[in-house]
């Protein structure tokens, strides 16, 4: 399962900047989850719940902070907001989309204890 993978990752990125500043326990985990970044979230989440069993995380409290996908037209220049990877410009109908935020998925910062 992909989401699986992506947690294990997220929580041995935490744990690692933990243990470089000594602490035992992470209390707060803030993650930045772009609405475009191919995850699929309800799994996502479940996925970080049983993942944290057992680690440094394990009484953390998961902070979301969701980015808004946003396109750049190719042909015209316009930037929209869009939710999808595959939609047109809205302004001139141009599929040459490219997708210049909403994709990042990643630790923002963490809180120790
Ligand atoms: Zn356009």
């Amino acid at each position: 399962m992909h989401e699986l993978s992506i947690a294990q990752s997220i929580i041995e990125l935490a744990e690692e900047k933990a243990r470089e500043r000594h602490a035992l326990e992470i209390e707060e985990l803030e993650l930045e989850i772009g609405r475009l970044a191919g995850v699929e979230l309800q799994t996502l989440d479940f996925a970080l719940e049983s993942a944290m069993k057992g680690t440094m995380l394990r009484n953390a409290r998961i902070v979301r902070r969701y980015i808004e996908g946003k396109g750049r037209c190719s042909d015209c220049g316009t930037e929209f907001v869009t939710n999808e990877l595959f939609a047109p410009c809205p302004s001139c109908g141009s599929w040459l989309i490219d997708i210049v935020k909403g994709k990042e998925l990643r630790v923002k910062s963490i809180v120790i204890k």
